[in-house]
Order: C-alpha cells, then structure tokens, then sequence
C-alpha cells in the first residue's frame, strides 16, 4: 500500500514554518476556526478548479469519494492511465513519500502536461513551489512531463454573453521558473519528513512568517500569548517594524519608553493610550465642516466581487455594488429621512441601483460617505459600463465629502479608537451605544458573502432573513455616519 507523509499543502506549510508543518500533521485540533469568509474563498477555489476542467473536455475525475482514500486514488489513477486515459482532473500520484493531487493532467504525443488551477489573477513564488512538488513527485514516480502550466484568471476579460473560457482564463508554463526550485524540493522533503519523526514540536518563536505568504492557520494558538493593547496593535504600522520591537523586549503599548522614535502617528496613538487622553482639534474640524452644504446625504454602498464576471460588461473580480443606504437631514434639526435599495440577485444589479440612487440623491446638498475612494471608485465604474450617465454621475462626485478625513488626519482621536480611523473603531469610540456587534453582519466582506449566498438559495424565510440584515447593517452604517457627524458638531459647539 502507497504510503506517504507529505503533501503538497503540507510542504508549502513546510516552507512558511516547520512548527506549522507540525501542528497541522499532529495537532489539527488546534487549528484556527475558518470563518465564513474563508469557506467562502474555499469554495470559490472548487468553482474555477471546476470551470478550468471544461478547457479540458471529456476528462475522467479521479478524485476519491473520501479525501482519506489517498492509496485507492493513487490506485485508480494508475489504472486510469494503464487502460488508456488520456485526460484526467484531481489524479493522484505518490513518490517519495509525497503525496500530489494534480488538477488537470493531459497526455501529448506520449508525455504529460500538468496543469495548477488558481482563481487568484497572477501566478506568486508559492504557485511556483506547488507546481515544483508536482513534478517533482510525477516525474519521479517515473512519468515523462513536457510542460507545466498554472491556470488562472485573467483579470482584463470582459464579459460579452457566455463566459468565453479561453479568454477568461490564462495558462502559463511554469516549466523554466521550477528548475532552479527542484533540487531543493529534494533537500526540503528529507528535511519535513525529519521535523514529522520528531518526538516534540519545533521551537520556532513568532515572526514575520506568521502572516506571510498567508496568515498561518495556527495563528491564534501561537499568538495567544501576546497581551491586550501591544506594540502589534499600532495601527498602520508595517509588520517588521511591530517584530522589531517584540524581539527588543517592548511588547505592550506601556513598555514603550516615551523617548522611542516613533513617527507622528503612531506616538499620537501610544501618547494617548499611556494617558488615556483624547486629542481634538477644534479648528481644523470646523474648517472641514464648512464644506458640507444642507441638505446632507449619507451614503454608503456594498458591493460583491464575483470571480467569474456574472453580467456582460464586468471583468473577474469586479466590484459590483448591489445595495445603498441614504440618510437625509435637511437641515440640522430636521427629522431623518432614510431610503435604501437592494438589488434582487437574481438580476443585473448596477442598472437598477444607480437609477434609484440618482433618483435619491436630489440634486443639491453634500453627500456624505465614509472613505470616499470606494464610492467613487464604483461610481466611475459604473460610468465605464454605463456611459448613458456620465452626467448625472459627475454631478454626484462633485457633491461628495469624506467623514473619515478628520480622523485620518487625526483632528480629533480617541485612545478607544486603538490608532485606527476605520468606522468600526471610530463609531464605538464615539458613540459607544451604538455598534456593529451581535449584528447577523456586522462587516462589508460578510455583507458581499451574504449576498453571493443569496443568488444559490430557494428558502423563503432564510433569504428574507439574509435581505433584513443586510438592510440592517447598510442601514446602521449611515446612520453611524449621521451620529459622526452630529457628534463632530457637538464638540466644536457649532
Ligand atoms: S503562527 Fe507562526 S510560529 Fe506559529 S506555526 Fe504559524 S507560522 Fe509558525
């Protein structure tokens, strides 16, 4: 029976760290939990691996009906290829104890051609390593390879009626870039299968690695020893500077002398965290309200980014924005008005949101958002794919003001605010009452996977119950934005 102690995704947990490579052999149950997110990002990796094997047309699917069944598939496999098979998606293969799945395998002229699906829009070093062990494993299991490919997305298509796969997707031999890599894949599978056979886990401190490539999924078990309030929750500052400081012995905010050259923003951030005072600058907050014109707009939008493009004119991982919240003061003492849309999934989102929105939007008066490059980033995407309101649109950029400049510029922070100038932490810092916690969704990412979610549901209740919270959320987030403001107001007694 084919026996084997690696795979690919352990040899590439291998390379990030060797206690990762451990931890997730032996101690699986220490793993981080996935959030919805990241299933989400799973599952949109099954899709394109799906998708790609249509290049590939009248392949046999060789993946085992239980992952665990790694022999059986490597047996199959074999006998596939042994009665003739000539394509075949998910084949198995075992060398050196080395375990690989190949996506997509294609017999030309009596030698094989590997190809790597990935539903990111560029081929990176570990894409490089992954397709190494591949043909480090097939070719030493004794089968010729004339080429290696990675297979990813093409993120210029534009969609014009069916998806047009070979246009969609990009296929690029990675044959050259692995030949300096193989040896060492040689030298670092001797290597991981000693660190395996060891009686104790590796004592490896943590460091920059732990992030990078990807965030490591034993991250919350190794970095629990890390306190509340340190040197890593500087906000913005870049990782290898917040390493420099653990390995001198300054781990919290606290252990910082005063004297330690800090830039401005983040000594504004450990100042007034050490003592517990808020920095306000009354000048310069009112000589940015004297932009905003009643009647004011806040607005906000939310957006999906599907990675095969779902309507004509969008390109893979476009955002598209399906769902607006508007809360209308105007004047300062009026009532609030609210008006909100979202788009039926099954539908072309961006016609009907913009046309409700511009009917929405009046014709004066500042609109107010919260970091304003997202709006009018998708505003002037929607002005490419729809010039028809070029005008209109032009119009609603030119009223638009940004909430957040006060505290990215830091006219006014709060030590609550933990260096940050992001809604989520500005709101409770202000306004402590009000929050996004114990919110169904209670962030825009689970916002765009919610409603990715929709477009695959037939239960009535659950797909009403999905619409309210996303109205919920969208709708907290502008009136988060009317308390904002009218709080700013409040401090510099306008
Ligand atoms: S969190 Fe860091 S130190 Fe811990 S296993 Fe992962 S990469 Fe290694």
């Amino acid at each position: 029976m084919a026996f084997h102690q690696l795979s690919k995704s352990s040899f590439i947990k291998g390379l990030q760290c060797e206690k990762h490579l451990y931890l997730y052999k032996h101690h699986y149950e220490l793993m981080d939990t996935l959030s919805e997110i990241q299933k989400a990002v799973f599952s949109r990796g099954t899709n394109i691996g799906i998708l790609a094997q249509k290049l590939f047309p009248e392949g046999i699917d060789t993946s085992p009906r239980d992952v665990r069944q790694t022999s059986k598939a490597v047996e199959q496999t074999d006998q596939f290829i042994k009665n003739g098979a000539s394509i075949l998606y998910e084949a198995a293969f075992i060398y050196d104890e080395v375990m690989v799945y190949c996506d997509i395998i294609s017999l030309h002229e009596g030698k094989w051609q590997i190809f790597e699906v990935k539903s990111s829009t560029g081929i990176s070093e570990t894409y490089l390593w992954d397709a190494a062990v591949q043909y480090y494993v097939l070719r030493g299991a004794g089968y010729e390879i004339e080429d290696i490919s990675i297979v990813y997305i093409n993120n210029e298509y534009v969609r014009q009626g069916e998806v047009n796969l070979d246009e969609f997707f990009t296929v690029e031999s990675v044959l050259a870039d692995i030949q300096s890599l193989l040896p060492v894949v040689q030298q670092n599978v001797r290597k991981f299968k000693g660190v395996l056979n060891r009686p104790e886990m590796p004592d490896i401190e943590i460091g920059e690695y732990c992030t990078n490539p990807y965030r490591c999924s034993f991250f919350n078990y190794c970095w629990k020893k890390i306190p509340e309030n340190s040197v890593f929750d500087i906000s913005n500052m870049h990782f290898k500077k917040k390493m420099e400081l653990y390995r001198d012995g300054i781990i919290k905010l606290d252990d910082i002398p005063n004297d330690y050259p800090l830039s401005k923003n983040y000594k504004i951030q450990v100042d007034a965290f050490k003592s517990g005072e808020s920095l306000i600058n009354k000048e310069a907050i009112k000589e940015f309200l004297e932009d905003f014109e009643y009647p004011l707009y806040f607005m906000d939008f939310e957006s999906f980014q599907p990675a095969i493009p779902l309507y004509d004119n969008s390109k893979p991982y476009q955002q598209i924005p399906f769902q607006y919240s508007v809360h209308i003061l105007t004047e300062p003492d009026a009532e609030l008005k609210h008006y909100e849309f979202l788009a039926d999934p099954n539908e072309e989102p961006r016609k009907p949101f913009i046309e409700h929105l511009l009917h929405d939007l009046g014709d004066h008066g500042s609109i107010v958002v919260y970091n304003k490059s997202f709006e009018i980033g998708r505003l002037n995407e929607i002005v490419r794919d729809f010039p028809e309101h070029l005008e209109a649109i032009e119009r609603i950029v030119e009223r638009i003001v940004d909430l957040m400049v006060p505290f990215q510029k830091k006219y006014y922070y709060k030590p609550e605010m933990q260096g940050s100038y992001s809604i989520k932490y500005v709101l409770p810092a202000l306004l402590p009452e009000l929050s996004y916690e114990n919110m169904e969704i209670g962030d825009g990412a689970t916002a765009s996977v919610s409603y990715e979610l929709l477009r695959e549901m037939d239960d009535m209740f659950e797909i009403e119950k999905i619409r309210n919270n996303l109205l919920e959320y969208s709708k907290l987030d502008t009136y988060a934005m009317v308390r904002i403001y009218q709080k700013l107001i409040q401090e510099i007694d306008l």
